[in-house]
């Protein structure tokens, strides 16, 4: 599919520190291999050491923007062997391991696998992993998506040179420009999960996309192993309440014992217990360690526990889909989008989670539904709409493909956070959210963010942005 907006083609103008050329012996730059790493973009359930051992990656770990490995705190499984702890070196070949010191460097005592490029022997003790072969979409293709992805954070106090030029353009002007940012943005997520749906097929793959959106920021990682299993834990037909004690047992999420206190959680840890002890065992490949879930930050009604609630509840229900699908090719107006939706996903009542946030918190005075407006904002702009629209893509379906921009664009904005607010700051000298007009104009200023500021530093060296824009409202 060909785009021909102004800001995509400027932005392929920008050189990328990232882009990857193909030819012969060609590699690409360590950074484009660190943002595959760091994404993921791998047939995941394919990985194995160069000499053979299969590898689980539990946790891909967080960037380190400092001296040391690449990755801090990952969490890997080699073969049957115990789960690993550690830090992750990325190199473009095995040697790198040598010529860059770090089998001299204390530093990297804690690292746990080497992932290079590609090698066929390794030149250290680690296992090592060569991903070449092992992507999930062609390299040029992963280099034009995750090319300029973030790998930096965006430095705090400064307001950018864009500031003076974004804010001369009306109002429309810069939601217009904004718009054509995140349709870069919306296609690069739909082409994930294309990559991901020729592996796994669309069903799976939508399914992936929930269960991460669900785990936020803090919990995509074990959020998206347990998806990934799916197919093993769903072998057995299961109601909610099953599919709950599956889904907390398979997380590691199950208290190991009834608190000492007598809470309004004991009967219902106790009828889970007596579910998941008949089939510990036949799922005991897939249990992951409670240490790969973060709390911290986490509010209440977003605890991991809950979610999987949530998600049990979609999964047994027999028309899940069929009711999204209905949704999507309703007509509606764009002051039903939220709701509608929120009416879709949402679940009766559950006859705990209704009433808990948490399995030690106590029981509410009034029911608490399972999802919020704000949640369902973010799975309509990262996972359904691109989901659907890329679906319709490959069907050559315009009119479904036009019905999901066309709610992408209306789709009113997702709640504030802070990542929205940094870049507010520094590109349109703005604390208050109203200066965006909709979810699409905030993914499209994070787009920007992605697309410049990350290749740029506290003082906007030689980003073409401002050039960008200043040409954008001359030519309009
Ligand atoms: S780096 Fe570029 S896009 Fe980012 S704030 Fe500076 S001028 Fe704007």
């Amino acid at each position: 599919m060909v785009f021909t907006d102004f800001y995509a083609q400027r932005r392929n103008c920008v050189p990328s520190a990232t882009a990857f050329q193909e030819g012969h012996g060609s590699f690409p730059a360590e950074r484009l291999v660190q943002a595959i790493w760091q994404q993921q973009r791998l047939l995941r359930d394919r990985l194995r050491t160069l000499d053979g051992q299969p590898v689980r990656i539990l946790h891909p770990g967080f960037k380190n923007h400092g001296a040391g490995p690449d990755f801090h705190g990952a969490m890997i499984q080699i073969g049957s062997e115990p789960l690993r702890n550690g830090d992750i070196e990325v190199d473009l070949r095995p040697s790198g391991w040598q010529s860059h010191g770090h089998d001299r460097n204390p530093n990297f005592k804690n690292v746990i696998l080497h992932v290079i490029w590609e090698g066929e022997r390794p030149s250290t003790t680690l296992p090592t992993l060569a991903l070449q072969n092992l992507l999930d979409a062609p390299i040029a293709e992963l280099s034009t998506w995750l090319g300029r992805d973030s790998l930096n954070a965006l430095p705090e106090d400064m307001q950018g040179r864009c500031c003076a030029p974004l804010l001369d353009l009306s109002g429309d002007k810069l939601t217009e420009l904004l718009h054509q940012a995140a349709r870069i943005r919306w296609q690069s997520k739909a082409h994930q999960f294309q990559s991901r749906a020729r592996q796994v097929g669309w069903e799976q793959t939508l399914w992936e996309g929930l269960f991460r959106a669900l785990g936020y920021k803090q919990n995509i990682w074990p959020m998206q192993s347990l998806a990934e299993s799916q197919p093993h834990w769903l072998k057995l037909p299961a109601n909610s309440l099953d599919l709950q004690a599956r889904l907390l047992g398979i997380s590691g999420l199950l208290p190991a014992e009834l608190s000492p206190k007598r809470t309004s959680a004991d009967g219902y840890v106790r009828r889970v217990w007596d579910q998941w002890w008949r089939e510990q065992d036949e799922f005991s490949d897939y249990i992951l360690p409670r240490k790969l879930w973060c709390f911290h930050g986490l509010r209440p009604a977003n605890h991991p526990q809950r979610r999987l609630a949530l998600a049990a509840h979609w999964r047994t229900s027999k028309n899940f889909l069929s009711k999204l699908e209905t949704w999507f090719t309703a007509s509606l107006d764009k002051t039903e989008l939220v709701d509608s939706l929120l009416q879709t996903l949402q679940i009766e009542q559950d006859e705990f989670w209704s009433w808990h946030w948490t399995l030690r918190s106590t029981r509410l005075a009034k029911p608490q539904p399972l999802l919020g407006s704000a949640r369902v904002t973010d799975l309509a702009i990262n996972v359904i709409l691109p989901w659907f629209w890329i679906r319709a893509v490959e069907g050559k379906n315009e009119k479904l493909q036009r019905v999901a921009e066309e709610r992408y664009f209306a789709w009113p904005s997702a709640e504030d956070n802070s990542l929205f607010r940094l870049a507010r700051q520094r590109l349109l000298a703005s604390a208050t959210p109203k200066v965006l007009r909709g979810a699409a104009a905030q993914q499209g200023l994070l787009q920007i963010v992605r697309d410049f500021c990350d290749h740029s530093n506290a003082i906007c060296e030689n980003c073409q942005f401002p050039e960008l824009v200043r040409e954008w409202s001359a030519n309009k």
